[in-house]
């Protein structure tokens, strides 16, 4: 009798620890939610029941912005709490039959499993937004968060599970190049995107070890004597199935990776390197870097200049840094800080795209500058349009009352060299003097004019 009953008990105790097992290989032991692998097979079942029926099947990716932030500020606890009011919320916010899990760090997905109309599933999106717009966490430490969510659908989008799945995650990551705090609806060209997004990172990557960047230069002329005084250095990339990539293809994605820093450090050694080159060829010219926003914010980013000048024995006066006018005033207090240090280091500093970002006078006395640069978009409209030449004339006087120098961007007609010239400008950049170029037929066409 005792035998039996010691048997039973094994078989309901074995039965317990399967179930557990079973439990802990479904679930999210943080949350207590259905993990990626149930997740998936509840959307297998739904899609078939959705077929069945005629009713679409909804996937929604949603992920908690800036996550990081709250880990790396209020510690790994709070952000372990944090996750489980979010996935309390999402509970909250959807029907019974509706499944949340959470399937890695913050990335949680709802599945509406019988959804009559696809519009029906942007509406849950939006209410989910705005539910987890709330604060959360106690009164006396309130964290006000934001997701982001990236939506699919069958049958629209993809009849399988893990592409319905990977196709919501694909539309998250757009919606958060889009800006987060939104929600976007996955379309086949964002697949396209993202893949060729992710070629182009892992490209670029490995680009500067692989010798695939290279300068161009183009010439800055003098409008008084219409010599070239200086030369701009414009990184391109070679990447072999894309031929020359053009910046404004890899430099925000540059940013946005990080590998910014790392780039910008290979234009500037070899921007010195080659102008250290030409000085000793005897030419007299000054080459000009683009510095970005996030190379800028870098802490030790002026003791990074001065050793790249030790190093590759140019003169600091010889090189000019050029920051764009919303990277000074992103950080004004601190921008003036950085660039009275270049200043002491006697490197000069320019403001690209000048004219664009609305940057107010009163600091701009304040910042030790050498040169302002005019947007090209507005010289390009000086023989045409009255607004664009009213601006040109007043950045002209603007920096001849600093008592800096001003450079004209985007020169391309006869007639915009004689209204520049006319008004006091002191320089010029553009194809009416020359094309960005190699350095070798830099020096071929301008060399004899310098
Ligand atoms: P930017 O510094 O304002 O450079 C001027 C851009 O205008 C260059 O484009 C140049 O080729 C173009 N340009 C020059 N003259 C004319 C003209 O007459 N007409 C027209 N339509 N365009 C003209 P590019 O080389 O494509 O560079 C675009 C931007 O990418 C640069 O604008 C700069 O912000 C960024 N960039 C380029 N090289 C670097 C770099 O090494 N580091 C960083 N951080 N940014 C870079
Ligand atoms: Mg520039
Ligand atoms: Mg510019």
């Amino acid at each position: 009798m005792r035998g039996v009953v010691l048997k039973s008990r094994d078989v309901s105790q074995a039965r317990g620890a399967a179930d557990y097992v079973r439990y802990l290989a479904t679930h999210d032991a943080l949350t207590g939610l259905p993990n990626r692998s149930l997740m998936l097979d509840r959307i297998a079942q739904a899609t078939a029941r959705a077929h069945r029926d005629h009713l679409h099947v909804a996937v929604l990716a949603i992920d908690i912005d800036r996550f990081r932030m709250v880990n790396e500020t209020l510690g790994h606890a709070a952000g372990d709490t944090l996750l489980r009011q979010v996935s309390e919320r999402l509970r909250q916010a959807t029907r019974d039959i509706d499944t949340v899990a959470r399937v890695a760090g913050d990335l949680f997905v709802v599945l509406l499993p019988a959804v009559e109309a696809p519009g029906l599933a942007g509406k849950v999106a939006e209410r989910i937004l705005a539910d987890l717009r709330r604060p959360f966490g106690a009164s006396d430490s309130e964290l006000h968060v934001s997701v982001s969510i990236g939506m699919s659908l069958y049958p629209q989008d993809a009849t399988g599970a893990e592409d319905l799945l990977k196709y919501a995650d694909a539309a998250l990551h757009a919606a958060k190049i889009d800006g987060s705090g939104d929600y976007r609806h996955f379309r086949p060209r964002i697949d396209r995107e993202l893949r060729e997004r992710m070629a182009l990172e892992g490209g670029l990557r490995r680009a500067a070890e692989r010798g695939e960047l290279v300068l161009h230069y183009q010439p800055k002329v003098d409008l008084a004597t219409h010599r070239v005084r200086g030369a701009e250095a414009l990184v391109r990339w070679r990447y072999p199935e894309l031929g020359l990539v053009q910046p404004s293809r890899f430099i925000p994605l540059a940013e946005e990776t990080g590998l910014i820093m790392s780039l910008g450090e290979w234009v500037l050694r070899a921007a010195c390197t080659q102008l250290r080159g030409w000085r000793d060829a005897g030419l007299e010219l000054n080459v000009s870097v683009n510095v970005s926003a996030r190379q800028f914010q870098q802490a030790n980013l002026v003791e990074r200049i001065v050793e790249v000048l030790d190093q590759t024995g140019v003169d600091p006066g010889w090189l000019e840094i050029e920051l764009t006018e919303s990277s000074v005033i992103e950080d004004a207090e601190r921008a003036i800080a950085s660039l009275r240090k270049l200043k002491e280091h006697g490197v000069r500093v320019a403001i690209d795209d000048f004219g664009t970002a609305y940057s107010s006078l009163s600091y701009l006395k304040r910042l030790p500058l050498d040169v302002l640069k005019i947007d090209q978009s507005f010289v390009q409209g000086v023989t045409g349009d009255h607004d664009s030449a009213a601006i040109v004339k007043a950045i002209i006087g603007l920096a001849r009352s600093l008592g800096i120098e001003v450079i004209a961007e985007g020169v391309e007609l006869q007639g915009d060299v004689d209204f520049l010239s006319a008004w006091g400008c002191n320089q010029a950049q553009g194809f009416y003097f020359g094309r960005p170029v190699p350095s070798d037929d830099f020096r071929r066409l301008f060399g004899a004019s310098l």
